[in-house]
């Protein structure tokens, strides 16, 4: 049988790999995009994260999104948080488990786009309910919208429940990937979005795991050793309003005081735009147990915590027997793994220099959010960032392939600016460079990636909405506020 070819392959339609499939594919790029479960959107959608975090630089394929949701019945809303642990107050009552976010309906997708600041400017109760405005949606009708944009053109073949299995390559290139589905395909470019960075580990690119040493980059966060830390994991899982209030039993096998001895997490508790919420304990394990005990292990564990976490949470906040947990996601919310070793390494310098001290002519995309590393026990120097740092393009490409981009959670960061640049909304700018990048190397007759000129494609990007640079420009105001 004859490989099928086609002009880009891209492997894993999570946030990256759809950003980078549908701005290929929209420039006319025929490109196929293989995914292993039954879902679009990876970890926004099967794993229950439904929501964009707060942050500069996701005025590209994500504003697209947004505006298309935006049309359909309780698809999507925007966040302010009203409660937080952290600013408990006797008056409120028992409190509450964790943050708060609810929707409200007076705020704009322009109000999402700010995360970096001082809070001691303003108190930090003021300042977050003042700037930090998140993108809540409903996971299945985002996953349904993600489809129908990249059918939009015919230039987008999907492939779903198809995994990408073993690669084939020569002379720094990759020549064919071989997938589940018994099919061979040929590309003239790839781009790995599978968060594990699977696609570039197979073919032999160098990769890390792990917290580095201080000696490796200096970091001022990081550690004098090497450590097996990784943010931890969550198991996310949705409430539901009933009319017959009550705790809902736990488990004769699950342990009352559980795993956490009665200090449990605190919860991310995320209304949906149909006022059901999505809990989001922070975390349910710790990053490094999740590969001890391997997946599935992790997965039945996690099952039993969240359980007890929630019998916990209806016990001692009682507002909270008001609802039934009516949905399990079904894959396990994994926030850290292996990451691409690739041109260059985006590092907490990066992350403290911000723009202003950044020399790299060719950032692709920009973002503020914090130093975040759940449940791993690290204490991070200067965790909130005082303005936008970018992310290089040499960040998504291999040392040892030319024709191979890594446009996921995976790509070339340290342990400590991957704990910042993970959101999904930068994942998704990613996927738009480096789609973007295969598109104007296609066209200007360039075989490796690497050589397609900076300049041309940051003015690609620009034309696109893609937010570069701070403070952001009138124009991209005016075209941020017609929503
Ligand atoms: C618990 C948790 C909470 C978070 N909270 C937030 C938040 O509030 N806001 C925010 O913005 N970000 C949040 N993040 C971060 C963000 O959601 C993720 O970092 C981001 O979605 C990752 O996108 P990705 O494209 O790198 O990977 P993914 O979304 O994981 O996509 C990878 C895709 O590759 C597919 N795949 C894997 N292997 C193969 C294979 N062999 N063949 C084919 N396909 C394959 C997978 O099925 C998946 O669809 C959170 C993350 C976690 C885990």
């Amino acid at each position: 049988m004859s490989a099928l070819h086609f002009d880009l392959v891209v492997i894993g339609a999570g946030s990256g790999g759809f950003g980078a499939a549908f701005a290929a594919a929209r420039l006319g790029v025929k490109t196929l995009l293989v995914e292993k479960s039954d879902w679009l959107g990876g970890n926004a959608t099967r794993c229950g994260v439904n929501t964009w975090e707060t942050g500069v630089g996701g005025t590209g394929v994500p504003f697209d999104l947004y505006k298309r949701l935006k049309k359909i019945p309780q698809a999507v809303g925007i966040y302010t948080i009203n409660r937080h642990i952290c600013w408990a107050d006797p008056a409120d009552g028992p409190g509450f488990p964790g943050a708060e976010l609810l929707i409200d309906p007076t705020k704009r997708y322009l109000d999402t786009l700010r995360q970096f600041g001082a809070p001691e400017d303003y108190g930090e109760r003021v300042f977050r309910q003042t700037h930090w405005h998140g993108v809540p949606f409903e996971p299945a009708i985002y996953a349904a919208e993600m489809e129908r944009m990249l059918a939009e053109n015919g230039c987008c073949t999907v492939w779903r429940e198809t995994a990408f299995t073993h690669v084939d390559g020569s002379d720094r290139r990759i020549r064919s990937l071989t997938l589940s589905n018994g099919e061979t395909v040929t590309a003239d470019f790839f781009i790995d979005a599978t968060a594990d960075i699977l696609v570039a580990q197979a073919a032999g690119c160098a990769t890390s795991l792990g917290r580095e040493p201080r000696s490796l980059y200096d970091e001022p966060s990081a550690p004098r050793e090497p450590t097996n830390q990784l943010n931890g994991a969550t198991l996310i899982y949705r409430v539901t309003p009933t009319d017959r209030p009550g705790i809902e039993p736990l488990p004769d096998d699950i342990p009352q005081k559980c795993w956490w001895n009665d200090r449990f997490p605190g919860a991310s508790c995320n209304q949906y735009p149909n006022g059901d919420f999505n809990i989001n304990s922070l975390p349910t394990m710790p990053g490094r147990e999740v590969v001890e005990l391997g997946y599935k292990a992790a997965y039945a564990e996690c099952l039993r915590r969240i359980k007890a976490h929630w019998h916990h949470t209806q016990t001692v906040f009682p507002e909270f027997q008001a609802y039934r947990m009516t949905w399990v996601a079904p894959g396990l919310g994994v926030r850290e793994g292996p990451r691409l070793l690739g041109r260059h390494v985006l590092t907490e310098h990066d992350l403290d220099a911000g723009l202003t001290g950044q020399s790299h002519d060719d950032i692709i995309t920009i973002a503020d959010h914090c130093k975040d590393t759940h449940g791993a026990d690290v204490h991070h120097r200067d965790r909130n960032l005082k303005q936008p740092y970018g992310v290089p393009f040499r960040c998504l490409l291999p040392r040892e392939i030319d024709n191979l981009a890594v446009a996921c959670r995976g790509a070339s960061l340290s342990s400590i600016a991957a704990s910042s640049c993970r959101l999904s909304r930068t994942m998704m700018q990613l996927g738009q460079a480096a789609g973007t990048g295969v598109a104007l190397a296609k066209t200007s007759g360039v075989s490796s990636l690497a050589d397609v000129p900076s300049r041309n494609l940051r003015a690609c990007l620009a034309a696109q909405h893609v937010e570069l640079t701070w403070p952001r420009s009138p124009e991209l105001i005016a075209h941020l506020q017609a929503e």
